[in-house]
């Protein structure tokens, strides 16, 4: 079976045949087959496996009834949302949803799970591995026409440069059109929609009593009509409410042809007031940390600018492209440069969904592998203000430079392909560096500095579990191997992990100078030499990973507002 809908046959009966009534017909034929093979039902259900469960518990005992009316609003925009990006995945997503909905056999609802978990026929966690049809997904997803490619575009382009925005653009789909290409907007693409969503943030609005929040929803249903959306971006950074939303076609991964398409999405939120009084207690010391970093004083920095705002919020629904296969915990919002220039950019933490992350992926993580002292001290708070420290980091320590012969540079620019790496673990490392320098103090619990400890420790395999090419997997390796060799970590005859506290506080030290030393002197070839002997997949990493093959790697929620 071939696939599900020629999309050139599609094109050329569509003026005889209703479109539901081929898809159906292509979708029952090739619905048969998908439904003998069970293998392919046992590949679902494995799928399904990986996502553990969870109802999405949140706070809405401090919002007032106002607040709450305005949730109900948003999270219908929000399932308008999911709607919106069914489509940008697949032209064909809707019809097939459909057909899934009303003609599964009761023992198939798994594939329509996954499809709803994946939006469309496609396995995020498996490169993209179609599961109810063979067809591949086509890497400009359902932004261009599904024959199209990079060749054909650019070259039309050159052809007709007075195209070249609209076919580019980050808010239009592009189509075919008497032997052209055109780029559609996207309020004009999807107006029926759109005019949904407009409408539901208007009413929103004009139930809120936040005057924050007001202005951006209101300023955000003008641009979902015009695809600027600068005026409402600027507005976004001022909210202060107790609500926090993010409503709209951002982030550009969906689009692996060009990467030039944003896609929608949304994010509900309500304000964590007890966390973000933490972040608030914490951004009064940021120059005592960095006059405590492990850095000669002439690499110091106290002006880093802009450091972005962290908001530490609890998500109520979220929808479209974040919501599709892994679960966002944090994002860093927008991504328009004009409003980063002007205001800086916000960082929001979903500390709900990184708390069921933690109970569901995470403790099942560090009951295999953990000694027994360690594992009985592990806590969610510790673990999560090391992330919340990790976030604050980034924005401590060097950033802009100035080379021996007085040239401008920055650290991202010296280390090239090596920064991200680099930098996430200094993140890391820092973060809990400075971690335990506020317990020291007092600020923090004296208390949770075992705990902390353990679950850095405890925390390190869900990272590398995931590889340790990518950039917080590779970092995490580097602490992990680097701390081993100081004897911070050892196993014990059980062959579970263990920590030497004093060894693991004096490691972490001399790794935050190392690290620190090598973004202050812009210094590649040192990156490279860490990067080469500390990111390794030792034989006791691979061992400690291979026991976690069977367990969840991440959580699909369920949102009991939207029930
Ligand atoms: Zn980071």
């Amino acid at each position: 079976m071939q696939f599900l809908i020629n999309p050139a046959r599609v094109k050329r009966c569509m003026t005889i045949l209703p479109v539901i009534f081929l898809a159906s017909i292509s979708l029952i034929q090739c619905g048969e087959k998908m439904m003998q093979s069970k293998s392919s039902l046992k590949y679902v259900k494995a799928e399904l496996d990986k996502l553990a469960p969870v109802e999405l518990k949140c706070d809405l005992g401090g919002i007032s009834e106002n607040d709450r009316q305005v949730l109900v609003r948003l999270v219908e925009a929000g399932r308008i949302i999911d709607q919106l990006f069914l489509r940008q995945v697949s032209v064909t997503n809707p019809e097939l949803s459909d057909y899934l909905q009303t003609n599964l056999k009761p023992e198939n609802a798994p594939y329509l799970e996954l499809f709803n978990i994946m939006f469309g026929p496609w396995n995020r966690l498996d490169d993209d591995r179609p599961f109810i049809n063979k067809k591949p997904k086509p890497a400009g997803a359902g932004f261009y026409p599904e024959d199209l490619t990079k060749e054909e575009l650019d070259s039309f382009i050159k052809e007709h440069p007075d195209q070249k925005s609209a076919l580019e653009g980050t808010f239009t789909v592009v189509k075919r059109q008497d032997q052209q290409l055109i780029g559609v907007p996207y309020h004009v693409e999807y107006a029926d929609l759109v005019g949904a969503l407009v409408n539901l943030l208007r009413e929103a609005a004009d139930l809120s009593k936040d005057p924050t929040l007001q202005k951006y929803l209101r300023l955000r249903a003008d641009d979902l009509m015009t695809d600027e959306y600068f005026e409402s971006d600027m507005a976004w950074m001022d909210l202060s409410g107790d609500l926090e939303v993010v409503i709209g076609p951002y982030e550009v991964y969906e689009d692996k042809l060009m990467g030039y398409k944003a896609a929608y999405e949304a994010f509900i939120c309500v304000v964590d007031h007890a966390e973000s009084a933490k972040l608030a207690i914490v951004s009064r010391y940021l120059n005592e940390l960095e006059a405590a970093l492990p850095l000669a004083p002439q690499y110091r920095n106290y002006s880093r600018g802009k450091i972005s705002p962290v908001k530490v919020v609890q998500e109520v629904f979220s929808a479209g492209d974040t919501k599709a296969g892994i679960q966002t915990t944090a994002f860093n919002l927008p991504n328009d440069e004009r409003v980063r220039t002007a205001k800086g950019s916000k960082k929001v933490m979903l500390k709900n969904i990184a708390q069921a992350k933690y109970e569901k992926c995470w403790i099942p993580i560090v009951n295999r592998i953990l000694a027994k002292q360690p594992l009985q001290q592990v806590t969610f708070d510790a673990y999560f203000t090391h992330v919340l420290m990790h976030e604050v980091c980034h924005g401590l320590g060097p950033g802009v430079l100035k080379t021996a012969d007085g040239r401008e540079t920055t650290v991202s620019k010296e280390l090239k392909d090596l920064y991200s790496t680099i930098e996430e673990c200094k993140a890391d490392v820092v973060g809990l560096f400075t971690n335990l320098y506020l317990i020291d103090k007092g600020i923090f619990l004296k208390e949770s500095k075992y705990s902390t400890l353990a679950s850095y420790l405890g925390g390190m395999f869900r990272s590398i579990r995931f590889g340790i090419n990518e950039a917080h997997g590779g970092g995490v390796a580097i602490q992990f191997n680097y701390l081993i060799e100081k004897g911070a970590f050892f196993t014990d005859p059980k062959g579970k992990l263990d920590l030497n506290q004093t060894a693991l506080e004096s490691g972490l030290r001399d790794l935050a100078q190392e690290l620190l030393l090598i973004e202050a002197r812009g210094d590649y070839q040192a990156a490279e030499q860490m990067i080469t002997k500390y990111r390794v997949m030792t034989p006791l990493m691979a061992k400690l990973v291979s026991q976690l093959a069977d367990l969840p790697i991440d959580i699909r929620p369920s949102y009991p507002i939207a029930m």
